[in-house]
């Protein structure tokens, strides 16, 4: 049996990278990151459920005032007489219907901007003044495009 010893004592010190693994991914260093990827999924997953229930009440709306004017379509005179004050009020419910469905349609925009955003990596700041939008104001409305300040300032400007 040999004895091995002078070869095994030199075993020369490898030299280890001391420099930290460089992500070579492609990461846009300038922008701050606000969210963690994590915090930016339940942001995302908040944006689509009420997406999904503007889908459905638009849904709801549209059918409805179908079925409406398919009773209308078919009605007979006579009931028309007897209801005016009702079809007036119809007529209201429908203008009334019809601004909610623009309404929502014009919700569903801005959440289809805000899901881009997400993409981006351009959520949750002001898209006035580059400034980080309030937290709490996000968890109320998800799909704001100003901070607080800035909304109320675009508000005051349209009022003019
Ligand atoms: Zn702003």
């Amino acid at each position: 049996m040999k004895k091995k010893s002078s070869q095994s004592k030199k075993t020369p010190k490898k030299k280890r990278a001391t420099a930290k693994k460089t992500t070579t991914k492609k990461k846009s260093a300038k922008k701050k990151k606000r969210f963690l990827k994590k915090e930016l999924e339940i942001y995302r997953e908040k944006l689509l459920n009420l997406k999904d229930d503007l889908i459905k009440q638009i849904q709801e709306i549209s059918d409805e005032s179908l079925r409406k004017s398919q009773q209308e379509a078919s009605g007979d005179i006579s009931a028309y007489s007897l209801h005016l004050a009702d079809r007036a009020s119809d007529a209201y419910e429908r203008d009334f219907n019809l601004g909610l469905v623009s309404a929502e349609r014009k919700t569903i925009m801005e959440i289809d901007e805000a899901l881009k955003r997400i993409d981006d990596n351009e959520y949750g700041f002001c898209q006035m003044c580059k400034k980080p939008i309030a937290k709490r104001r996000l968890d109320a409305i998800p799909y704001a495009r100003y901070g607080t300040k800035c909304q109320k300032k675009i508000e005051e400007e349209q009022e003019r």
